[in-house]
């Protein structure tokens, strides 16, 4: 985009579907400083009110035509950024009925009250769980989409709606396909606060003694045996929406793309790295695989290093770790 086009979106408002949320809080963050006024619309059920610190925040239901309709009129967002959505693998296997009416159902309602409004792009929060098992790694986007979980499900039923919905309405659209999010603002402003927290990272730093961090399979075909994910620090995740929210400004279609480094680290590396952060051993003990785990998810990051201009700045090991303990050090969201 020239510079001429972004001095024109300067405070332009974006509409943030679960901007209360880690990632899409963090996402608010990038948005204003580069100009963007995010206009956050959120049931706060998981989200948090002091997370909306850089524009107005709306309490209310995506799937809510009125709520919405009065939201667009009232605001005109350029564009909308949907993270709402639940994002438990295991909550999913033992209620699906919740994820295909929260992730699926809100969406298709949400998306209905959008149409009606104005053709506004859409960049919505995917996942890597879309591959499933995945065939081959470093994973590409045209890697099968075979997702072995009700989330995964999901996150695809949206891409597949929002792929039609440009072919048909001429919807523009980017689905980002996140592999592992972590860290947390430097700043320790916002961070990563789920109830109850399932996250490597988090529970490596609140590891003690007598709650030892569990080490899931120790029996992969990997390395040192232990599972292999693509961590990708939450401010570098938002910076790509940012590049994504440029790009689908600039242009139109239906995209979708990894958000990750490309590179993989061992749950065992996690727990090095942590220890050399915090200058102690982390207590850990070794368990059964768990049944839903992949071996290796890495991505490739070529497309949307190419497509979008972006690339991680703050993504290796010790600064995800960093940033991650400056948060938990200083949040009482725990
Ligand atoms: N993991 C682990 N112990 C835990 C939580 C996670 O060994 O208490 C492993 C998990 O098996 C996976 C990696 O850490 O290989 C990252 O898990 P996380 O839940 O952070 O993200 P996921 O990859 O499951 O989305």
């Amino acid at each position: 985009m020239k510079q001429s086009e972004e001095k024109v979106l300067a405070g332009a408002k974006v509409l943030v579907v679960g901007g209360a949320g880690y990632i899409g809080a963090h996402t608010c963050q990038a948005l204003a400083k580069a100009g963007f006024v995010p206009v956050v619309l959120d049931t706060l059920e998981t989200g948090y009110r002091e997370f909306v610190q850089w524009g107005p925040l709306v309490q209310g239901d995506c799937a809510d035509p009125q709520v919405v309709a009065d939201v667009l009129a009232q605001y005109q967002p350029v564009a909308v950024l949907h993270f709402a959505a639940k994002i438990s693998v295991p909550e999913s296997e033992q209620n699906p009925q919740l994820y295909y009416e929260h992730n699926v159902v809100k969406t298709l309602a949400f998306l209905r009250t959008l149409l009606a409004y104005q053709l506004i792009p859409v960049i919505f929060s995917s996942t890597a769980a879309v591959y499933g098992n995945p065939i081959q790694t470093p994973i590409e986007e045209d890697h099968p989409l075979l997702p072995i979980n009700p989330y995964g499900r999901t996150k695809l039923m949206v891409e597949s709606i929002l792929a039609d919905y440009h072919k048909a309405y001429g919807l523009p659209s980017i689905c980002l396909r996140y592999f592992n999010a972590a860290g947390a603002d430097p700043e320790a402003q916002i961070g990563e606060a789920h109830d109850p927290e399932t996250h490597l990272i988090p529970l490596v730093l609140r590891a003690t003694d007598t709650h030892p961090i569990k080490v899931f399979g120790t029996d992969y075909p990997t390395p040192d045996g232990t599972c292999i994910r693509d961590y990708i620090h939450v401010c570098d995740l938002a910076s790509a929406h940012v590049a994504a929210l440029h790009f689908i400004l600039s242009t139109s279609g239906a995209y979708h793309m990894n958000l990750g480094t490309g590179e993989g680290a061992s749950v065992l590396a996690v727990i090095q790295a942590a220890e050399a952060v915090l200058g102690r051993p982390v207590p850990h003990e070794f368990h059964a695989r768990r049944d839903v785990d992949p071996a290796i998810l890495v991505a490739s990051a070529a497309l949307s290093r190419s497509v979008l201009g972006w690339t991680p700045q703050r993504s290796d090991l010790k600064t995800i770790i960093e940033d991650a303990l400056r948060w938990a050090g200083q949040s009482h969201l725990k």
